[in-house]
């Protein structure tokens, strides 16, 4: 009897084992990789209105989400290849690094910084950091934020330049947007400071929330990918989608569906 419970035991120790090894697909680190699996796995934002969130019916929409299926579509020359993986800006980098994702497409801007760390496409989108406020609000610019409280994204390039253009600035830090603007709204902090095309989403939906007009950066948007040669031919699938769908006005037209083309 003694003997039965112990196999059993170890039974469901390899079952839970398997399961747990199933749930993550083989890793893919190169284009020859990703083929012969038969998938590519992209990672991509869900909290992110209009570039990556989920329909009312759970399904992932949005501008980065439909580029994401036309570099599946370039890969395979075939639809619904993609498997989609949620992330979000503080979490992105460890999920490409822990190989979760061949790739992420999620609102991330080309820097310095990272450019040491990881590959880049060429950009698919060109956004500008700015400063979203509550409706009365005396913060009028970024400057004003100076000994006031700003709120971040964790994990995203507005927390360097808002330090380095407003160095006495109180840093409020966030995992996500939604969060962010709840901790607005709660008055935790005077202002959350991030790219317009992110902040407009939250304007447009709230009326008491309003987005200041000026732009302090530009945020080139990229297809990230681990660094190295086992990215290159990746890199260069993905620049050939980019460049076509910017050459026959895809781009374009996505971004006006999607309310981004100009702010
Ligand atoms: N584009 C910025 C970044 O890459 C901020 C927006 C975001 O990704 O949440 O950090």
């Amino acid at each position: 009897m003694y003997k039965k419970i112990i196999l059993l035991l170890i039974l469901a120790v390899f079952i839970l084992c398997g399961c747990a090894k199933a749930k993550k697909e083989p890793v893919a680190n190169t284009l020859d990789d990703i083929t012969k699996r038969g998938n590519v796995i992209i990672g991509v934002k869900t909290d992110t209105y209009p570039f990556g969130f989920k329909d009312k019916n759970g399904k992932y929409t949005g501008y980065d989400i439909d580029l994401a299926n036309l570099i599946g579509e370039g890969i395979f020359n075939e639809k619904g290849k993609v498997k989609f993986v949620p992330l979000t800006a503080s979490d992105r980098m460890m999920k490409l690094f822990s190989e979760d994702v061949d790739m992420v497409i999620a609102t991330m801007s080309i820097t310095p910084s990272r450019l040491q760390i990881m590959d880049f496409s060429d950009p698919y989108y060109i956004a500008g950091q700015s400063v979203l406020v509550k409706k009365g609000s005396k913060i009028k610019g970024l400057r004003d934020l100076n000994g006031k409280k700003a709120i971040i994204v964790f994990g995203t390039s507005s927390e360097s330049s808002l330090r380095a253009a407003v160095p006495n600035v109180r840093i409020v830090g966030y995992k996500t947007y939604d969060e962010a603007v709840r901790g607005l709204k709660q008055g935790k902090a005077d202002a959350i400071v991030s790219d317009d095309t992110i902040l407009i989403g939250f304007s447009l939906k709230d009326s008491n929330l309003v987005l200041l007009p000026k732009r302090y950066s530009r945020e080139p948007y990229a297809v990230a990918f681990r660094k190295g040669r086992e990215s290159e031919d990746l890199v260069r699938v993905v620049n050939g989608v980019i460049n076509e769908s910017s050459r026959n006005g895809t781009l374009q037209k996505l971004q006006k569906n999607y309310g981004i083309k100009k702010y």
